[in-house]
Order: C-alpha cells, then structure tokens, then sequence
C-alpha cells in the first residue's frame, strides 16, 4: 500500500516522517512516497496535500496534470488529508485574492475559503484548539493561515477559532488551516490513517 505526499512545496518531509511514525505506532505497513509528477496518485491508498505557497501549489498541480488525478482519487473516496494552502487548494471558492490571482482550486470540498484569514499581524502563532474528534485539546500551529468563512450542507465542522473554521471534513476529504505536521503530536495523523486502514 501507498500513501502520497504531494511534493512540490512546503512541508513536505515533515509529513511523510509524520505519517511514518505513525504508522509504526500501530504496527501497520505502507510505502510514504513523495508525488512529484502525474502516475503516482492512482497508486495511492491516501493523498496529503501540504501547505506552501497555494497559488503555486495550484499551477503546479495542474500543469503536471496531478489535479486531476486528486480530483478522480477522491471521487473513488480515497481519504486526502489538505493542511493549510492544502485546505485552500480543495476549496471550492477562494476570497477576491484568490479570484484576482485566477488560482485553479480543486474545488472537492464545498467550502468557501479565506487565503490569509489570520492577517499579517499574527502570522505565525500557537492555539489550543478544541477539536471535535479528540477528547483533549490539540495545539495547532499557525503561519499565514487561511480559513474556512463557509461550508456546505455536506462539510462537517471539527473546529473555529476567532469565528473562522479551521478543521473541517467532507466525507473522505479533511483540511486544516494548521500544520500538524511541526507539532509531534501524531492524533490528526492517525486520525487520517484511520480513514485508510477502516
Ligand atoms: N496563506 C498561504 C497561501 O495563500 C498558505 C500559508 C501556508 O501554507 N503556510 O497560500
């Protein structure tokens, strides 16, 4: 079994160890491979799409024809994990910046996003988070991070911070507009993993 990174920017290594360890910690085998290039996706068992910069994110993926890929992955229900210019290259709408830089969103979640919802002021910042899916608080760290300013009847909400959502889910699909990949703490992770392995 294969789980994708996309790898054309951002935190890419730090979520393929993540996943790593994770899978070591209950005892499952898969291959973490890092997708470059078109051919890889219809392979994978689960797709991460990392943060970055997404306006590149979103040129890259199409020009490679990656997009479409992730696109028919995740209409076969393949589980796909979008951490911060992640979460806004599956939104289906972007805010005017977003318009204005005519970015291509894979549009797989029906939400509508906000690129830089934090501001400049607070670019990168720490938060204890009450998620949803855990009975404890999660940190999440935040740099130039984007938001959920609305959802679709289909979106599952996981959690708002200064009235923006944050983490959210739509069947097989989750994005976040943190990085649980620089904390060390492996729950949304395995939260993904649980997705794939059922
Ligand atoms: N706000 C950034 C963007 O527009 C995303 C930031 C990040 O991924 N750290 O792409």
């Amino acid at each position: 079994m294969k789980i994708g990174v996309i790898a054309i920017q951002g935190a890419v290594s730090e979520h393929a160890e993540a996943l790593r360890k994770a899978l070591v910690e209950r005892g499952e085998e898969a291959e973490v491979v890092e997708i470059k290039h078109k051919g890889i996706v219809p392979e994978c068992s689960g797709i991460v799409i990392p943060g970055g910069e997404s306006t590149t994110l979103c040129r890259l993926l199409a020009r490679e024809g990656v997009a479409e890929e992730i696109k028919e992955a995740a209409s076969r229900g393949v589980p796909i994990l979008g951490t911060c210019a992640g979460l806004i290259v599956l939104a289906k709408e972007g805010d005017e910046q977003v318009e204005k830089t005519s970015q291509e969103l894979l549009g797989i979640m029906d939400t509508k996003v906000n690129r830089n919802a934090f501001g400049r002021q607070r670019d990168s910042f720490e938060a204890e988070l009450e998620l949803e899916i855990f009975d404890l608080p999660y940190t999440g760290i935040f740099i130039r991070a984007p938001g959920i300013t609305e959802c679709g009847k289909g979106v599952r909400v996981l959690g708002e911070l200064d009235g923006m959502v944050i983490a959210a889910e739509q069947g097989n699909v989750m994005a976040l507009a943190f990085h649980p990949e620089l904390t060390g703490d492996l729950r949304i992770h395995q939260y993904f993993l649980d997705k794939i392995f059922g």
